[in-house]
């Protein structure tokens, strides 16, 4: 598209926005949150990128889907954030309603009387985590440690310690892009390393998860107090996004960086921990454009050191990593 062309879509883009606020704020509970220009960066855990043009907390699924019906009719963009704990947002944010999870109504735990748990897309893993073992429910372990909500573990089938999200999954509620709920049992879904392909275009309400058995809350503590040793000294403590790179098949990301020579390697702010090669750290003040930049240097090294292409597991929000790297 030309220069000339550009400003006047821009301006209809602007246009539809307007229009977009216009009707879809008179439609919300007095308990959601619309709010324009919201940063995102401190909405995440590596701390850095721009605002959403759209920033909404639903209250309730009403509310959630009157905003994704308006933004359909007007053919703006969408997305999901959970706890921010995966993502990279551009420096330039996002041109999109941003939608989160964060109101007290995504939070739920319940357990049910068939010794099953409803969990709330919201809910973060660690209360998960705590309130599991209070009711003597064995099984969630292996989450403790991981900073995102169950919408964001679901989506990315979030793991550790030989665990797996959807090994607990009965059942998933999700709402699609036009506002329809529907139940989908684990087995109709399709699940794989860091990915669920239903969850792509949809968004995740909740889960029935199933315990892989009772017992005493202090032994599942016990069990929750070993990882937890292990992640504190294996992991680093500075702002980061978690591993930034899937392991390849039979592999690990983190020994094939270490091994190139890349620990401590840095573009601005943004550093290769020492404690943990497959950790991207924000030393203060990274940019998202540091953040690429180092992992572009990342990928090149370990191409021409190792052979290997590796693959970033952190999502880059809004955009394709594809489209930058
Ligand atoms: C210190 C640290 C340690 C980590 N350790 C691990 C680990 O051991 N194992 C592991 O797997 N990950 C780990 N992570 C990565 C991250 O915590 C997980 O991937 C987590 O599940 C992401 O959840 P989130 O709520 O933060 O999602 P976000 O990062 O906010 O979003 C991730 C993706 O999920 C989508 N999403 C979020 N909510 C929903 C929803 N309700 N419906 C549909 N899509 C949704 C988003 O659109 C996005 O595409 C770690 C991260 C950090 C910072």
């Amino acid at each position: 598209m030309s220069a000339a062309a550009k400003i006047p879509a821009l301006e209809a883009r602007e246009a539809r926005w307007t229009e977009f606020l216009g009707s879809v704020r008179a439609q919300l509970t007095p308990e959601a949150k619309l709010q324009e220009r919201e940063m995102l960066g401190p909405r995440t855990t590596m701390r850095v990128g721009g605002p959403a043009r759209v920033y909404a907390e639903p209250a309730t699924p009403e509310d959630l889907r009157r905003l994704l019906v308006a933004a359909g009719q007007l053919q703006l963009p969408v997305r999901l954030l959970g706890r921010g704990s995966n993502l990279i947002i551009p420096d330039a944010g996002v041109d999109g309603l941003v939608l989160s999870l964060n109101h007290a109504h995504w939070q739920q735990f319940e357990a049910r009387p068939d010794g099953r748990v409803w969990a709330g897309a919201g809910l973060r893993l660690k209360n998960l985590c705590g309130l599991a073992t209070k009711a003597g429910f064995k099984g969630f372990e292996f989450l403790e440690g991981i900073p995102g909500s169950v919408g964001g573990a679901l989506r990315m089938n979030a793991g550790a310690m030989g665990g797996w999200m959807f090994d607990v999954v009965e059942e998933v509620r999700v709402m699609s892009l036009a506002g329809e709920v529907r139940d989908l049992p684990k087995a109709a879904m399709h699940v794989a390393y860091r990915h669920c392909a239903e969850l792509h275009e949809a968004i995740a309400l909740g889960a029935l998860l199933r315990p892989a058995a009772s017992a005493e809350s202090a032994d599942i503590r016990r069990q929750i107090d070993v990882y937890q040793k292990k992640r504190v000294e294996s992991q680093p403590r500075e702002p980061s996004a978690g591993c930034i790179f899937k392991n390849p098949p039979g592999n690990s990301a983190g020994r094939l960086i270490d091994e190139s020579g890349l620990k401590g390697a840095r573009v601005g702010d943004a550093e290769v921990s020492a404690v943990h090669a497959n950790f991207i750290i924000n030393r203060g003040r990274a940019t998202s454009a540091d953040i690429i930049g180092l992992v572009r240097q990342i990928r090149a090294r370990v191409k021409s050191a190792r052979g290997v292409d590796l693959e970033p597991e952190v999502l880059l929000f809004g955009q394709e990593w594809r489209d930058v790297l």
